[in-house]
C-alpha cells in the first residue's frame, strides 16, 4: 500500500519545499537534502508508485515514456551530459530504500569511484 504521508508524496503536493531542478507533468527533479555527492539530484514520476515493480507493472505507457525523459531532461539541465553522471534507485529492503516513493537519485560532480562499497 503506497503511504500518501510519505515525505516525497509530501513535496509532489507542495506541502514541503523542496530545491527544483525540473517539472513537468511526469516528474518532479530536486536537490538531496544530504547530498552525497558535488551534483546528487533526485527524479520522481508524478503518481502512486512505490517502486520499479508497481511503476512499471501498473503506469501508463505515457507516465513510463515521460518519466524517463524527464530524467534525461534533468540531467541536460543540469550540465551532465558531457561528463557524465550515476543513476541509482534503491529499491526496497535489499537496497536501503528509505523513502516508500519510486525515486532515482543523480549522482555526478566529480568522478564517483566504484559502483558499490563493499
Ligand atoms: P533512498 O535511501 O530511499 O534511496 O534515498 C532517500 C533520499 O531522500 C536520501 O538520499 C535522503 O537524503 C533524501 N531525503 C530524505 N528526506 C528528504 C527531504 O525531505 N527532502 C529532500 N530533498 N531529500 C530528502
Amino acid at each position: 500500500m503506497y503511504d500518501q504521508q510519505n515525505i516525497f508524496a509530501k513535496i509532489l503536493r507542495g506541502e514541503i519545499p523542496c530545491d527544483k531542478i525540473y517539472e513537468d507533468q511526469y516528474a518532479l527533479a530536486f536537490n538531496d537534502i544530504n547530498p552525497q555527492a558535488p551534483v546528487h539530484t533526485l527524479i520522481i514520476p508524478k503518481g502512486e508508485y512505490i517502486s520499479m515493480d508497481d511503476f512499471t507493472e501498473g503506469a501508463p505507457d505515457e507516465l513510463l515514456i515521460g518519466f524517463f525523459r524527464a530524467v534525461g531532461e534533468t540531467a541536460r539541465q543540469l550540465g551532465l551530459e558531457k561528463d557524465g553522471y550515476r543513476l541509482i534507485a534503491n529499491i526496497g529492503t535489499n537496497a536501503h530504500q528509505d523513502v516508500p516513493h519510486l525515486h532515482f537519485h543523480i549522482l555526478s560532480g566529480k568522478k564517483l569511484g566504484p559502483m558499490l562499497s563493499r
